[in-house]
């Protein structure tokens, strides 16, 4: 079995409100997305880890990324969603790698800064050869509430069998492509999987591997990072 990594990195993260891509704020005196692939290079079963860059980012650290190894590979092919992104950077990995439809890939969030190996391992372990794959996922611990007119509760929602996605999300490679190709609109790998009749593993998480999308995520992120005692 061979395993890739793919970390799509072309978004602008316009909701931390700063000028510079989320996935390049500091986080622990690095780029936020060092530090998910850091984890993802220092995985011993995956090969390779690509990472889908905007064509035209002028902020991709090159030289403090250096030191992450020869496993790490650039792709300059970005997209307008991050489906797209995911699915340009599964048609140029094909280009280098040649012939790899039954191999796996764990798409990863740049902005998913708390991953272990230890989760990835537990999600590659978990998923096995199940050719529906699967992802990271936590039970839903809230009582979610449907808003109606003007932030009025209009139902409650039961949270029976409710998880939250997070990533990596492990898919063949070729069963991934498709599935994005025919579902372009999803806003996970999982999604479009499912869109084909799959039933994807759900494997638990934990919170800690939150993504950062607000201010204050950050500063969650930073506490995870620096008080894990280096369980990396
Ligand atoms: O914006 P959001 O947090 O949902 O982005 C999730 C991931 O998808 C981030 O790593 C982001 O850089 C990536 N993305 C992308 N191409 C886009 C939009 C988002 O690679 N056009």
């Amino acid at each position: 079995m061979t395993y890739y990594a793919l970390v799509p990195a072309a978004g602008s993260g316009s909701r931390m409100g700063e000028s510079e891509p989320k996935q390049y704020l500091p986080l622990a005196g690095r780029p936020m997305i060092r530090h998910a692939l850091a984890t993802l290079c220092a995985t011993p079963a995956i090969a390779r880890v690509f990472v889908v860059l905007a064509p035209g980012d002028e902020h991709w650290p090159a030289a403090e990324m250096a030191s992450l190894g020869p496993k790490l590979r650039v792709l300059h092919c970005g997209g307008g969603t991050r489906a797209q992104s995911v699915a340009n950077g599964l048609r140029a990995m094909a280009g280098e790698l040649g012939a790899i439809d039954h191999d796996w890939v764990l798409v990863h969030d740049a902005a998913r800064p708390c991953l272990t190996v230890a989760m990835v391992e537990k999600l590659m372990a978990e998923v096995g050869e199940d050719d529906a794959g699967g992802l990271l996922a936590v039970p839903v611990a809230d009582t979610l509430k449907r808003a109606g007119d003007g932030d009025r509760i209009r139902e409650t929602v039961s949270r029976d069998r409710l998880w939250q996605a997070q990533t990596p999300q492990m898919f063949r490679h070729k069963l991934l492509l498709d599935a994005l190709t025919a579902a372009p609109q999803v806003t996970d790998e999982a999604g479009a999987v499912e869109a084909l009749g799959y039933a994807p593993r759900l494997v638990a998480a934990d919170v800690s591997n939150l993504k950062v999308t607000y201010p204050l995520d950050l500063q969650l992120a930073e506490w995870i990072l620096q008080n894990r005692g280096g369980g990396k």
